[in-house]
């Protein structure tokens, strides 16, 4: 386990726990925000999204889950024994942009070919998350934006864990820019079966550094241990691991 450094937070004196990799840290005792290279404020709007259960009301939409949906054992709900449940405030990039994306391609699926030339334009606001080795399902999570509020670390719970960011700025909007790309010429494909070129410009209208209630939910089920993932403000699930069910013949 790396050992944790430490800063000075630039607004309360108090020192600012980091670990190796960690680019951008909040304080704990005041919920300012630092870039750790610098030293420097962070700048940006820093923003969260709040939390709408507790250790006890988590069950509830982890219950729901398990009754729903015919793929799951039918006595899922009832064998299953909820063993871990851990609420992680996630960081995230979400880049509001404007992408339009000119492109030429060739349609093939006619004779002759055609050439197509075109353009897809396209608003977003792309969630980048803030770290490198954590699995989350990034691109299934609609983030409620519209819930947001500026970031206040009394409104974090004392069993909560807040993670920072890995992940600078600079290389978020790089990231989204890559990422939209790549979504635009999976767009393209329904459209021309080659692309012969594609440029893609950015009109890029806010950046925000958000925190995120997410709750990390595992669950054991006649012997084995499986995994939930559930977004805190809404109580979906945004990814759930189902035992499979076995069918006898017997
Ligand atoms: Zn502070």
């Amino acid at each position: 386990m790396a050992v944790a450094q430490e800063i000075r937070c630039s607004h309360c004196g108090a020192p600012v726990e980091f670990k190796p990799g960690e680019l951008v840290a909040t304080c704990k005792y005041c919920g300012f925000t630092t870039i750790i290279e610098t030293g420097q404020a962070f700048t940006f709007e820093h923003s969260l999204i709040l939390n709408q259960y507790d250790p006890t009301r988590i069950d509830e939409p982890i219950k729901d889950w398990m009754q729903s949906g015919f793929l799951k054992p039918a006595d899922l709900a009832r064998k299953s024994r909820i063993v871990e449940k851990d609420l992680v405030y996630l960081p995230f990039w979400v880049i509001s942009v404007e992408a339009k994306s000119k492109y030429k391609g060739i349609f093939e699926r006619i004779a002759p070919p055609i050439v197509k030339e075109d353009s897809i334009e396209k608003e977003y606001n792309w969630l980048v998350l803030a770290r490198e080795a954590t699995e989350f399902p990034t691109r299934e999570y609609d983030v409620p934006l519209e819930g947001k509020v500026p970031y206040d670390f009394r409104k974090i719970e004392g069993f909560a864990k807040i993670l920072n960011s890995e992940i600078e700025r600079e290389e978020a909007l790089d990231l989204a820019k890559q990422q939209i790309e790549a979504h635009h010429r999976f767009l393209l494909e329904k459209d021309v079966d080659r692309i012969i070129e594609i440029s893609t410009e950015f009109n890029v209208k806010q950046e925000v550094y958000l925190h995120s209630p997410i709750w990390f939910v595992k669950y054991e089920y006649k012997g084995s241990v499986y995994q939930l993932i559930i977004d805190g403000a809404t109580g979906t699930t945004l990814k759930g691991d189902i035992p499979s069910s076995k069918f006898s013949l017997l």
